[in-house]
């Protein structure tokens, strides 16, 4: 029999089940605070907990059921996690410290149903999704990593939802993770700190857009025009570029006055980056009327994916034709290619035999 996970469960649920047990509800605060507000992963360390209880828990649940496989940190300071689950499935974390704020990416999927042709990622499939409780015990470990066990994150933490996996294939679960999140006898990381990506799951931006306590929403173009996005992202023969477009303006007329959604567009080199397709794509934006930001990532090369990055004076010319024409265009810097933990990296690699030769000797592989 599984054991239940416990850090996939709403406080509302461990009250149930530990009523179940025969315990007052104010021992569910206490474990939900234990796990998620404390970041405790294991009953023996809940002292203010009956031993009794904490040998029928530790009999009958379980806390973290992911496993560390590999930790990987960058030159530039970002960390890569690689998580196997109980079935052992792969789960890739990124931690990405930055000047103000870090920023946790974390997985929605074990691997990815969708082909987009310049991500590592679509090369596993989809394995399968995530639960609840894995998705929020990814950002447990990471901060617990980061900054000690329990110890408050000191600026506060950005979550997104850009790691392995199509979020919005997974949407249930996401939002339940998110809602675990925002509690405030917990983690309590707001959803206005959090940016789900997608790749333009039509029908759930829509629903997106219904949901009033809801995260940011990212959405990756990568072209500007049907031809092109048919090739780059498949998913675009199911949803093309009009329809996308229209939920995305849907989803506009739900944001609050200063909100604003963003676009992300992968810089591929002599692929989607000419001055024409920097036209196109922002006549496709105004033809929409979209109060939207573009954030133009430089593709992370991997092997075996046939694209170069565009070299940074055509990703800055790109920027510049968008911003003529009145669009909002911002360059991300790339974070941790070096330990394969940027965008379009991920697909748990590990092992010195699976890891491409291309990966400089500053990898270090530390457990
Ligand atoms: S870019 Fe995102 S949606 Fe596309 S294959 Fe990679 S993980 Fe999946």
């Amino acid at each position: 029999m599984e054991l239940m996970h416990l850090i996939g469960l709403t406080q509302t649920e461990l009250t149930e089940l530990v009523g179940s047990f025969g315990e007052p509800a104010y021992r569910a605060r206490q474990i939900f605070s234990g796990m998620q507000a404390r970041r405790l992963m294991s009953f023996a360390e809940m002292t203010d907990l009956p031993k009794e209880l904490r040998g029928k828990l530790s009999d009958e649940t379980v806390i973290p059921t992911l496993t560390l496989e590999s930790r990987y940190v960058s030159t530039d300071g970002t960390r890569r996690y690689l998580f196997k689950t109980r079935d052992k499935y792969p789960v890739e974390t990124v931690f990405i410290p930055e000047e103000h704020r870090d920023t946790i990416c974390f997985s929605s999927q074990s691997g990815c149903p969708l082909q987009c042709t310049f991500c590592l990622t679509a090369q596993l499939g989809l394995l399968r999704n995530l639960t609840p409780g894995e998705i929020v015990e990814q950002i447990i470990f990471a901060l617990n990593d980061a900054y000690g066990v329990g110890v408050a994150t000191p600026r506060g933490t950005n979550l997104v939802a850009m790691g392995a996996g199509e979020p919005f294939l997974n949407f249930e679960n996401l939002m339940k993770a998110i809602r675990i999140m925002n509690d405030p006898a917990g983690l309590h990381i707001v959803p206005n700190r959090i940016t789900v990506s997608t790749a333009g799951i039509v029908p759930r931006i829509r629903e997106l857009a219904t949901i009033p306590n809801r995260p940011h929403l990212a959405v990756s173009l990568a072209a500007p025009t049907d031809e092109l996005r048919d090739e780059l992202m498949p998913i675009n023969k199911k949803w093309p570029i009009d329809e996308l477009m229209s939920a995305c303006r849907e989803f506009e007329k739900s944001l609050k006055p200063n909100d604003r959604f963003t676009f992300e567009y992968v810089m591929l080199r002599g692929v989607n980056d000419s001055d024409e397709q920097a036209r196109q794509l922002a006549n496709v934006i105004n033809r929409y009327r979209l109060r939207a930001k573009v954030n133009l990532i430089p593709h992370n090369p991997a092997e075996p994916l046939p694209y170069e990055p565009s070299s940074m004076t055509r990703v800055e010319t790109f920027k510049r034709i968008l911003e003529s024409k009145g669009v909002h265009a911002f360059i991300r810097r790339p974070r941790g290619r070096d330990i394969l933990a940027a965008c379009g990296q991920l697909a748990a690699r590990s092992t010195a035999g699976e890891v491409p030769a291309s990966i400089p000797t500053s990898q270090r592989r530390i457990a």
